[in-house]
């Protein structure tokens, strides 16, 4: 009987011990993906807000690359604050913010004036246009590109300027266009896209119909240009430099959008000297800016395409 009962004892013993294992069994993995679960909700959090924090310096970031002002005032400025300084900015590059816009353009360098003229527009920070001939030396090809470096308008002007062989024929036209163009695009690395007729869009000596020459330049995404104000400097010698600077000054004077034929070439000193006059007295003339020509320019022509 006693031993009857040890023995029931004793399984009951076993009995316990093979529960408590089962459910030590059961609970440990629970308890393990409990903790797991809300290690996992913490590292969850932590991240949304790390991407958050991370967005917010990224869009900081972004602000000051678009506008270049890196003071702290500037992040607190409102998105619509933002996108005014960018309309004002880009209105100043279209010359759109000012009430006159002044083209100066510089036909059949590259010079030994060429220097001297570039010095003088950076010193009054003044960008403009060069429409130039093909000239293959070396110190020509430094001025292509520093014309170019100084974020001026490489122009073209025809690379041979000889009105008998430029205007012989069409393809005698397209010949010599495409060798300035493609020389230029060698040298400085940018595809030139503007060009001056050599004697203007309205010469008389061109064998071809200028609307032919006209017609091609546009199939071919190059926008010419004439000009509605005459310095005068193109007349055999120099003009005195008084009245270079009165003809501009007096054709700027009459028009919102100028754009002036000056000349780039080694004998005609007088353009030079007239320059800064130029340049400082049509500044008093009100809200004007200086602009190189772009596809925002108003085309100026004598003649268009039929
Ligand atoms: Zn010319």
């Amino acid at each position: 009987m006693d031993e009857a009962i040890a023995r029931r004892k004793r399984i009951n013993r076993l009995k316990k011990m093979i529960l408590g294992m089962v459910g030590v069994a059961i609970l440990v993995p629970i308890m393990i993906c409990v903790i797991l679960a809300v290690k996992l909700t913490e590292q969850k959090h932590q991240t949304a807000q790390l991407q958050l924090q991370l967005a917010a310096k990224e869009a900081e970031v972004q602000t000051e690359e678009v506008t270049g002002v890196f003071t702290t005032a500037h992040v607190e400025e409102s998105p619509r604050e933002q996108v005014e300084i960018q309309e004002t900015e880009q209105e100043e590059a279209e010359g759109i913010a000012y009430d006159k816009r002044i083209y100066l353009t510089f036909d059949d360098g590259p010079s030994s004036n060429t220097d001297a003229i570039l010095d003088i527009l950076k010193q009054y920070d003044v960008k403009a246009t060069f429409f130039v001939v093909g000239k293959t030396d070396e110190q020509s090809v430094a001025l292509y590109q520093r014309i170019v470096e100084e974020g001026h308008t490489l122009g073209m002007h025809s690379y041979s300027h000889k009105y008998d062989e430029v205007y012989a024929s069409k393809e005698s036209f397209i010949q010599d266009l495409t060798k300035l163009q493609e020389h230029l695009y060698d040298v400085t690395g940018v595809w030139p896209r503007y060009y001056r007729f050599p004697g203007g869009s309205s010469n008389t000596v061109s064998r071809v119909k200028m609307q032919e020459l006209i017609a091609y330049l546009y199939e071919n995404d190059i926008t010419y240009y004439d000009w509605n104000v005459a310095s005068g400097d193109a007349v055999p010698g120099q003009l005195p430099k008084d009245t270079i600077v009165n003809n501009c000054l007096g054709g700027i004077q009459a028009q919102a959008d100028s754009v002036v034929l000056l000349h780039d070439v080694g004998e005609k000193d007088t353009t030079v000297a007239a320059l800064p006059e130029i340049i400082s007295k049509a500044r008093m003339q009100g809200n004007v800016c200086f602009l190189p020509i772009s596809d925002d320019t108003l085309p100026i022509q004598h003649l268009t395409a039929e």
